[in-house]
């Protein structure tokens, strides 16, 4: 990465110290270790990032001036960093809006989801963080029996603890027995799995029933089969 700069008194120079060498063998020992010093100083400085070859000819380069050579490698070392520090920033920021992005994520879901039924819904009440925020909240009301119309509830809200939820878009299950039916709807939805999650439709009334999983009576069940089997 060296250039040479082939000034003609450089190349003079260079002439002069080759003529030199011819005289004799001290001389050239002289010639050979002419900047072994200034080298020796700039190991010191630069030892940990340049090598002593890239530092000898950034010597020739600059005629053995090492205060020269000092400039021009701690503004090029500088110049490293700061793209270094530079890229680290960049990095950080990405880091830092990655976390903003799982922060608002977070907080998009306000309330607990808990066995039994889960509304989501929109708070209502100018006051409440999650109101202005427009965020979804979850509504739990664990094991009941309901019916509502989806855009005329008062149901309360788990931020603010008025019954300001007034909007709900969607209903969870969770962890029971449960059936969901809407109102002129022929066909009841009915599940025990661990989870289940249905849209509710604004323009639709609803009954939704959860009780808990009989789990004492399944086993009992399983355990009765599998004897049966057994025996067979
Ligand atoms: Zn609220």
């Amino acid at each position: 990465m060296c250039v040479f700069a082939h000034d003609d008194a450089k190349q003079e120079r260079f002439i002069n110290e080759e003529s030199k060498h011819l005289l004799g063998g001290m001389q050239h020992k002289a010639g050979q270790s002419k900047y072994t010093k200034e080298i020796k100083a700039l190991m010191v400085l630069f030892g940990d990032a340049i090598d002593e070859r890239e530092l000898k000819e950034h010597l020739e380069e600059n005629n053995g001036n090492v205060a020269l050579v000092i400039e021009k490698l701690t503004s090029k070392l500088m110049n490293i960093d700061a793209k270094e520090s530079e890229e680290k920033e960049k990095s950080k920021e990405m880091e830092k809006k990655s976390e903003k992005v799982k922060k608002e994520e977070e907080h998009e879901k306000v309330g607990e989801i808990k066995p039994g039924i889960n509304l989501q819904g929109y708070c209502n009440n100018e006051k409440c963080l999650a109101s202005k925020g427009k965020l979804l909240v979850w509504v739990n009301l664990e094991f009941i029996e309901i019916s509502f119309i989806p855009d005329k509830t008062k149901l309360e809200c788990p931020n603010c603890l008025e019954k300001t939820v007034t909007t709900v878009i969607k209903a969870m299950f969770y962890n029971s027995e449960h059936s969901i039916h809407a109102i002129g709807d022929l066909k009841t939805v009915e599940s025990n799995n661990y989870q289940c999650t249905y849209t509710i439709d604004a323009g639709l009334s609803y009954e939704l029933k959860a009780q808990k999983i009989r789990q004492l009576a399944t086993s009992i069940e399983d355990l009765r089969d599998r004897t049966m089997k057994w025996q067979i």
